[in-house]
């Protein structure tokens, strides 16, 4: 097996790295999506189909556009949380996760995010929680990589 973990524990390095799939859970090389090629592209498709029905004329909270798209609900918060999709002059379809105030995307208000991102500069202690889908680290995925940068070590010498 070739080596491909050539920097293995530095933070940032470019590293292929096996995965298991949130969505269907199988194993894929993970490249920059925590999805496999078969789910990634059903995303897109989802998001094209929301996207397409929030660029019409219908109403937009997330129960309509879940009938309308046959999208489930929880994947159209998440990608809505993630900024991958564009809301233009629908009503909001988000709550802050701070205060509640109604939000287009993202996770907080410009207000919080203002609160947040100086409170972020003055210490570490407040850090907020990972982005959906960058939290979903399959079980065992870095008892995979410890094992296999153990083995090519091995094989060297
Ligand atoms: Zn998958
Ligand atoms: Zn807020």
């Amino acid at each position: 097996m070739e080596r491909f973990l050539p920097n293995d524990g530095v933070p940032g390095g470019i590293a292929m790295e096996l995965r298991n799939c949130p969505e269907c859970g199988k194993l894929f090389a993970f490249l920059s999506r925590n999805l496999c090629p078969e789910c990634a592209a059903l995303e897109d498709e989802y998001v094209k189909r929301i996207q397409e029905y929030l660029d019409g004329p219908g109403g937009a909270t997330i129960k309509e556009i879940s009938d309308a798209t046959e999208v489930p609900e929880e994947k159209i918060i998440s990608l809505l949380r993630e900024g991958r999709l564009i809301v233009r002059g629908k009503a909001c379809l988000l709550e802050c996760e701070r205060c509640g105030k109604p939000i287009d995307s993202g996770r907080y208000c410009a207000s919080c995010r203002a609160i947040l991102a100086n409170s972020l500069k003055g210490s570490s202690a407040v850090s907020p929680k990972p982005m959906a889908g960058e939290e979903e680290r399959p079980q065992g995925w870095k008892k995979a990589r410890m094992h296999t940068a153990g083995l090519s070590r091995a094989s060297d010498r």
